[in-house]
């Protein structure tokens, strides 16, 4: 990874730029991203159709991706995904396990969650097999995911993207080596909880994301989110915590290092 050593400029940890919202328009974006000082991309994958074709889709530009299967896409999950992800992981370049984890949406079936909870632990178990970090998605679950990890012994750590829990289970992640995903959502005047934690935490506990093109700021009237938004979050982050951005910056790149093993 010598072409990024070294790196000044910001990372989006979590976007998902291979989506076809952006077939119309990528290389105009990224170049757009690219003025605003973003370097570098970590694109998980959702499904297996999906991160078959990640490493090729990533080669280009040299972007980070991980594999996973996502909860939110348990209907196209197979039994023989789990193998495909085996392999899949031991043959490419994939920086971590994601996006997988636990989503409690209100009204679910038991069942549902049951299934959830299988795919979660076997990712899990694939993530400590494979000596990797994870990169997980949690909706209403962020207790059950942190009694699991706990439970299963999987210390590899990672992050838990877009997170706004609560105090005590940012701590609890924190404590299992899992980092916090922090997007567009601190640039809402309405997010004071999570004001309330990031000023409690830190700096190094957030990790700077999108969810690209989901999570759109509310500042902004375009219809997809987009990784040019990082500088924008990085202010806000830099403002709070009383640095420079250039020390923000500085900051991420060592984190993600540390992260990631890159
Ligand atoms: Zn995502």
């Amino acid at each position: 990874m010598t072409k990024y050593s070294n790196m000044p400029g910001w990372i989006d940890t979590h976007c998902h730029f291979d989506f076809p919202l952006f077939d119309q328009d990528r290389d105009e974006i990224w170049r757009h991203c690219r003025d605003l000082g973003v370097r570098q991309l970590i694109i998980p994958a959702v499904d297996r159709h999906q991160g078959e074709r990640l490493a090729d889709f990533c080669r280009p530009e040299g972007w980070w991706f991980a594999l996973g299967l996502h909860p939110c896409f348990l209907a196209r999950h197979q039994q023989p995904d789990l193998d495909w992800l085996d392999m899949a992981l031991g043959q490419t370049d994939a920086i971590a396990v994601g996006e997988f984890g636990l989503d409690f949406r209100k009204g679910q079936t038991a069942e549902l969650r049951q299934q959830q909870l299988f795919w979660f632990d076997a990712q899990l178990a694939l993530a400590k097999q494979h000596g990797l970090p994870v990169i997980l998605h949690g909706v209403g679950a962020h207790d059950e995911i942190t009694t699991r990890i706990k439970r299963s012994g999987f210390t590899g750590g990672g992050v838990i993207h877009a997170f706004s829990g609560s105090l005590q289970q940012a701590h609890n992640y924190l404590a299992l080596g899992v980092r916090l995903g922090l997007g567009g959502l601190l640039l809402s005047p309405r997010a004071t909880r999570l004001r309330q934690t990031v000023t409690a935490l830190p700096l190094d506990s957030w990790l700077l994301e999108t969810d690209a093109p989901d999570m759109i700021p509310t500042i902004t009237s375009l219809q997809r989110n987009t990784p040019q938004f990082i500088p924008l979050t990085a202010a806000a982050l830099a403002a709070m915590k009383e640095v420079t951005m250039a020390e923000l910056q500085e900051q991420q790149w060592q984190l993600i290092q540390q992260v990631f093993h890159r």
